[in-house]
């Protein structure tokens, strides 16, 4: 019998549940035993749920070939034949909170890439190298379920994993205003260039929500744990424009920040230099060496050149010089699909594990 954890995905046959496919195929600690999407899909064989829309670039994994796609319900009714479900789904918000606190229930945690329950007070949202610790909200929140085992934890939004990383050892100075400019890759809206061509030679300076979850997300990351809820930072203070660009995978940031004790080009290269965030400190399997890497040429980070830095789980941080209205700015580079979703969701689970909070069922 496998030692491995048996996770299901649910929202397998999406762009971000793809990744979680091909990602889980070779994991040492979790394996795909369930792929669970909408009814059109499910009743199929996974081979056939995605023919015709395989959008990442690389094969189908042979093992997930042959999988029966399941609806939510009945994962929910087999909940018991599996330790951990990730989700990444396309539906409305509130649909959304319901379903992943319906399978919490199931005493199953929920590793969740939606925003639907990022900002309730007792998930945790989590980027493992930074707050690996707000894991200790599972325990008001399993309160709030009426749970022992499930409970939801949630990975941040795509964007702001390119520049909060590069940020966070940037604190200890601090940071009283970051202005932004992220450049979001179409596979962010789950498309290709196939089904998506008006993007090609083209810009949108619009993503629905996104400015608003850029300028918040960070606040709760860097927020603290008070009663059993999360307090948000008060700084610093984040002003956001997103813009969706012509680039399959990647997304950029271009960041200026001000801070209380401006530090020096040394200081700050040296802070990024030494940064070991916490999934570093644990050996968890995903966790990229180094975290953050920052590139001497002018002309770096690029998204066809830097996103798949350490298998898609670095970042890339280059252009550091001095500002004429905030003090330094700088570009960052993360990949959207694997940092910013499946990827990073798939290094929280190996922290909750390691934590103690995932855990193989008894009846396995
Ligand atoms: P997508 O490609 O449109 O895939 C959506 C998935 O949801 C499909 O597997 C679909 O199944 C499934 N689904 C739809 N209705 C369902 C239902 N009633 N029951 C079960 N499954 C259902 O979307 P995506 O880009 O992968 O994004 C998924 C989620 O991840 C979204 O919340 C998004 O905001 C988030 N996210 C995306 C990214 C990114 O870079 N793309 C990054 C971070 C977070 P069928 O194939 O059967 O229709």
């Amino acid at each position: 019998m496998s030692h491995k954890l048996r996770a299901a995905v649910v929202g397998a046959t999406g762009y971000v549940g793809q990744r979680f496919v091909s990602l889980l195929a070779d994991h040492p600690w979790f394996e795909l035993t369930m792929a669970v999407a909408s009814p059109n899909s499910a009743g199929k064989s996974y081979a056939e749920a995605v023919r015709g829309r395989w959008r990442i670039d690389v094969s189908i994994p042979e093992a997930a070939k042959t999988l029966l796609v399941h609806t939510v319900d009945e994962l929910a009714l087999k909940a018991d034949q599996v330790d951990l479900i990730f989700c990444a789904v396309d539906m409305p918000k509130e649909e959304i909170k319901l379903l992943e606190e319906r399978l919490a229930r199931t005493e199953t945690p929920v590793i969740s890439n939606n925003s639907a329950n990022r900002l309730v007070n007792d998930v945790p949202m989590i980027i493992p190298e930074i707050n690996a610790d707000h894991s200790r909200l599972i325990d008001s929140q399993r309160k709030r379920l009426g749970t022992t085992s499930g409970f939801i934890a949630c990975k941040p939004n795509c964007s702001i994993q390119s520049y909060v990383p590069a940020l966070d050892p940037l604190r200890r100075f601090g940071i009283e205003k970051v202005m932004v400019s992220t450049y979001q890759a179409i596979s962010g809206a789950g498309k290709t260039f196939a089904d998506w061509p008006e993007m090609e030679g083209n810009l949108i300076p619009f993503i629905g929500g996104e400015e608003e979850k850029s300028e918040l997300e960070p606040l709760k990351i860097w927020g603290e744990i008070v009663g059993g809820q999360i307090t948000h930072a008060a700084e610093p203070i984040i002003s956001a424009q997103c813009y969706r660009v012509a680039v399959q995978e990647g997304h950029t940031a271009s960041v200026a920040v001000s801070f209380k004790q401006k530090p020096s080009r040394e200081e700050i290269l040296d802070a990024w230099r030494s940064y070991v965030g916490e999934a570093r400190k644990l050996s968890l399997p995903s966790a990229p060496e180094p975290f953050l890497f920052y590139i001497e040429e002018d002309n770096r980070p690029q998204p066809a050149l830097d996103a798949m830095r350490e298998n898609g789980m670095g970042i890339t941080i280059g252009r550091l010089r001095e500002d004429k209205i905030l003090d330094w700015k700088f570009t960052c580079l993360s990949h959207n699909t694997l940092r910013g979703a499946a990827g990073g969701a798939i290094l929280m689970a190996e922290l909750l594990t390691k934590q103690g909070y995932v855990k193989k069922k008894e009846n396995s």
